[in-house]
């Protein structure tokens, strides 16, 4: 494994893990170990779009813990079963799972994430708020902790001069959703990010996974279950010396549902239209509509 930065740490995500990761985790060996980690258990999807407000029980219960955890337990699973850590990729086939590349965006126009934790309250759903072009999701982790998780475009983020704190008070809904909580963590930003999807190109013998195989919008919280499919696949495609281009169509099969739902995801709330769709649509649709196959 080449790993540049030093594990376990904090990272900006919303650390929101679909139902589906319970079979994953299992055939990796380590759903014990995640459930030693105590995530919070998610039973609601709760989407707020301006003043409007619709709330959905999720089918199958989903799951918040923080990546600090999460990155840890499959890090140290690697290494029980004998993988060493390298200081350069090797020649041979390679699982490039490196994640996203920064975009060439021009300055003004670029998106940054940001993220921290919150103690107080806990409760049981995943809330996206959508407001003045931003969304920010807040979902229970481990630990009695909230996570709390936003994208947002630089030259909005620039009024405020990138102090979050006052970015959260913008919209009423998440106002009154933290007001009984209290940071426990400095904010942390990343950017430039892109808001779109992509699916790379095979290269000969290197077998992309997660962000650096596809980018799916992340309101979608699709984004660690494709990460860990996609690298259990591209782990056994380079193991058995599969031919780049024929795992790469077995990955884009499994990822087309997600991407094309959020495609129209992205159309609907770019074009305003999200406030009034929010009263037709059912969140619980949209949930399911958006987990890969
Ligand atoms: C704001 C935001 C919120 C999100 N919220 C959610 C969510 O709630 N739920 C969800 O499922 N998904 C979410 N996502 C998406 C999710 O974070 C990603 O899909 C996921 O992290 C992809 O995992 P990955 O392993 O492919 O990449 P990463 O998690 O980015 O890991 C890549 C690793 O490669 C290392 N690396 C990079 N280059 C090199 C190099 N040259 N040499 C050695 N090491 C290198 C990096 O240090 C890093 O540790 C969110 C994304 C964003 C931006």
């Amino acid at each position: 494994l080449a790993e540049r930065s030093r594990l376990p740490r904090h990272k900006v995500c919303g650390e929101f893990l679909s139902p589906e990761i319970e079979r994953e985790l299992e055939l990796l060996g380590v759903w014990r170990e995640f459930q030693g980690a105590s995530p919070a258990r998610i039973r609601r999807l709760g989407l707020h779009f301006g003043s409007r407000s619709k709330f959905a029980r999720l089918q199958e219960h989903a799951w918040g813990l923080s990546r600090y955890a999460f990155d840890d337990l499959l890090w140290r699973r690697a290494f029980a079963l004998g993988a060493e850590r390298a200081v350069a990729p090797a020649d041979s086939a390679q699982v490039l799972a490196s994640g996203r590349d920064a975009p060439q965006a021009p300055r003004g126009g670029r998106l940054f994430g940001f993220k921290t934790h919150f103690e107080g309250p806990q409760d049981d759903a995943v809330e996206l708020f959508f407001f003045n072009g931003i969304y920010v999701g807040v979902s229970s982790i481990e630990g009695g902790r909230t996570n709390v998780c936003g994208l947002g475009p630089e030259d909005y983020l620039g009024r405020f001069a990138f102090d979050y704190d006052r970015v959260i008070q913008e919209c009423a809904p998440l106002r009154s959703r933290l007001a009984p909580l209290t940071r426990v963590m400095e904010w942390l930003s990343t950017g430039p990010l892109e808001y779109r999807q992509r699916f790379f190109d095979a290269l000969p013998g290197v077998y992309r996974a997660g962000d650096a195989l596809s980018f799916v919008d992340p309101f979608t919280g699709s984004g660690l279950l494709v990460a860990v499919r996609t690298g259990a696949m591209a782990g056994r495609a380079a193991a058995r010396r599969f031919e780049a281009e024929a795992y790469l169509e077995q990955a884009r099969r499994s990822l087309r549902k997600p991407f094309a739902v959020s495609a129209i995801l992205r159309e609907v709330v770019a074009s305003g239209w999200a406030e009034r769709l929010v009263g037709i649509a059912p969140s619980r649709l949209l949930f399911a509509l958006t987990r890969p196959r």
